[in-house]
């Protein structure tokens, strides 16, 4: 019988680069991947536990799958990630439909766990932390993927313990890849046809190989030919080094968008969160990195209502935004997560978050609009990913990762091409591929 796998991925873009470093692998067992539910031998959940009730989204998830193949064999039900981690040997006890659990520093064990299975037929849990063995068998494993935008996970884990956070719990210490590695990683992702590279980690810019730094790396990957743009995320204010900041003076790949999460713009709820960062020392890696590069611009994540924020901390973070006038940022409110610190904290009424939340994404809209508005009649670069799905349109990013929607043929696809933009709302801009190149490109 044919062995298909279906992934289905939960939340954020390592566990998108995860699942495809998984099944890179699980080919190697005779896999094929299938995107119909119906046709599928083996069915893989990858989740995530940042947002509110992921627990419940997995389980709900694969009463759905069961519910699919109640008339049908059932598939080998895998489920991977942070959710995975967190719940463990529960997740085997409270779902029996579930056969393997696998948490993320575990993948490079998953042909032989699921062999072990296939011929034991014993439920397996493995979550061990391990990334500097998965790494080390990853990197014999050709890494399949030909987006034109491709992810590259360089770090994972994370040192910093901000007390709303799973991620350390999840992922496990911070552990840099070889930079080697990574680079080999990069041709080899340059040769699949990716013209952009984003650089994952949780703490991406703490990465530290040997000698080597971030922008180490983003000056290496620069020299392969085939790479037109690099960005990276997500990174935390401490680890703005002055030397990656420096590469904003001299780059010709980075792109000019920096997403830095602040959280709060209070110092008392920073503190509180455990951040490690005040606003000044935010405020300092801005001033630096506008003076270095004027087209910088940033986003950033904002939690909302966070245990203690009283009116005057909130109104501290609408006076940040107003400065910083990020472009494009998440908004959410504090929900706590098991097991952290911030959760045995006492929740804002929950009026007050949701006035709040209404506020500050007002605020962080209304930038939006304001900066795509600004763009209008202006020539803009676009790496031109893909058509779009009414297959009439194409859609493509601007340096800032702002989707454009343009007019174009297939062979654009992969170029990077000057488009004039006509139009825009919050989230999109439209434009016309423009043929006189010599305008100013905004
Ligand atoms: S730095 Fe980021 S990943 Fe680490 S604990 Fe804080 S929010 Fe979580």
């Amino acid at each position: 019988m044919n062995k298909k796998i279906f992934i289905k991925t939960f939340g954020c873009q390592m566990n998108e680069y995860d699942s495809n470093r998984i099944f890179d692998t699980v080919q190697k067992i005779g896999f094929d991947r299938t995107e119909n539910l119906n046709e599928a031998t083996c069915y893989l959940l990858n989740t995530c536990h940042i947002r509110d009730k992921a627990k419940e989204k997995v389980y709900h998830e694969i009463g759905r799958v069961k519910k699919n193949f109640r008339k049908k064999i059932k598939p080998l039900v895998i489920v991977t990630g942070c959710v995975a981690q967190a719940e463990n040997q529960e997740m085997l006890k409270r779902e029996p439909y579930i056969d393997l659990v696998i948490g993320p520093q575990a993948y490079h064990k998953i042909n032989h766990k699921i062999e072990e299975y296939l011929d034991k037929q014993k439920k397996i849990e493995e979550t061990e932390f391990d990334a500097v063995s998965k790494f080390n068998y990853f990197k014999d494993i050709k890494n399949s993927s030909n987006k034109v935008s491709s992810f590259l996970t360089i770090q994972e884990g994370c040192d910093k313990f901000c007390y709303f956070c799973v991620v350390p719990f999840t992922r496990g210490p911070e552990y840099s890849r070889p930079f080697n590695e990574i680079i080999n990683e990069a041709k080899i992702l340059a040769d699949n046809g990716a013209k952009e590279i984003i650089f994952l980690g949780q703490n991406v810019n703490a990465y530290k190989n040997e000698n080597y730094s971030l922008a180490d790396l983003i000056l290496e990957v620069e020299k392969i030919p085939k790479i037109e743009r690099i960005r990276y995320t997500t990174s935390h204010p401490r680890d703005m080094s002055d030397d990656l900041i420096d590469v904003y003076g001299v780059t010709k790949k980075l792109m000019p968008l920096v997403h830095l999460p602040i959280q709060s713009g209070s110092d008392k709820i920073l503190k509180s969160m455990n951040r490690k960062h005040t606003v000044k020392d935010y405020l300092v890696v801005y001033e630096k990195l506008k003076k270095i590069n004027e087209s910088v611009e940033f986003s950033s994540d904002f939690i909302v209502a966070y245990p203690g924020e009283e009116d005057e901390d909130f109104n501290e973070t609408i006076e940040i935004i107003k400065k910083i006038k990020f472009i494009n940022s998440y908004s959410f409110i504090f929900s706590p997560r098991p097991g952290t610190r911030a959760s045995n904290y006492e929740l804002i009424d929950k009026k007050v978050s949701s006035k709040r939340l209404d506020i500050i994404q007002k605020h962080l809209f209304q930038n939006q609009i304001n900066k795509n508005k600004s763009f209008e009649n202006k020539i803009m670069n676009v790496l031109v990913e893909n058509l779009t799905e009414d297959k009439i349109n194409f859609f493509g990013r601007s340096e800032y990762m702002t989707p454009v929607i343009l007019n174009g043929s297939e062979e654009n696809i992969g170029k990077v091409v000057p488009v004039k933009i006509t139009g825009s709302n919050k989230n999109t801009l439209f434009g016309k591929i423009e043929n006189n190149s010599n305008q100013k490109v905004a």
